[in-house]
């Protein structure tokens, strides 16, 4: 049975944001309307989602093998739209992501694309041979990011610093 952390509760309540955790009334409209949960067949549920923070069930929510519970969202903020309480669902739903990079349980595959960013400016890089290609179609020519501005603004957010560190 999972044990009710009163203090992660707190912490997401105290926020202004997580605050309207409270007003749920479990109605079901946020996973219904949800596309991942109807993918996946329920796999993602917004509304439990919703419950395990407000009844402090840590357990339920954080740990490697629970990580679809949370990184399931996409943040299209269908929830948000839906919900006849208010509830603010994508943002507490960050608060939650947040908490899994600082325990170091988010996905790789979500560091590895953030990682990129970082180091290109852009989620897919530059290729010459996609470049060449567009040539031959008369495509516009793709104008390159200024990496440093990105980098710039991406650490002035600490991204940097929430990143797993390479193995030299
Ligand atoms: Fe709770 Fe809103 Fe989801 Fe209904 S739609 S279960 S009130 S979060």
């Amino acid at each position: 049975m999972a044990t009710i952390d009163f203090e992660f509760r707190d912490q997401i309540l105290k926020n202004d944001i997580g605050n309207t955790l409270a007003y749920c009334y479990q109605c079901a409209t946020c996973s219904g309307a949800c596309p991942v949960a109807q993918v996946t067949e329920g796999r993602y549920n917004p509304r439990r989602l919703i419950l395990d923070s407000l009844l402090g069930l840590k357990e339920k929510i954080f740990g490697a093998e629970n990580s679809f519970t949370i990184w399931g969202c996409t943040i299209c903020d269908t929830c948000d739209e839906v919900c006849p309480q208010k509830v603010e669902l994508t943002e507490i739903f960050t608060i939650l992501k947040n908490e899994s990079v600082r325990r170091g349980e988010a996905p790789e595959y979500y560091t590895t694309q953030a990682s990129t960013i970082l180091e290109n400016g852009k989620a897919i890089p530059m290729q010459s041979a996609v470049e060449r290609r567009r040539e031959q179609l008369n495509l516009p020519e793709i104008l390159a990011p200024d990496v440093e501005e990105v980098q710039k603004l991406l650490k002035a957010t600490k991204l940097d610093e929430k990143l797993p560190k390479k193995e030299e």
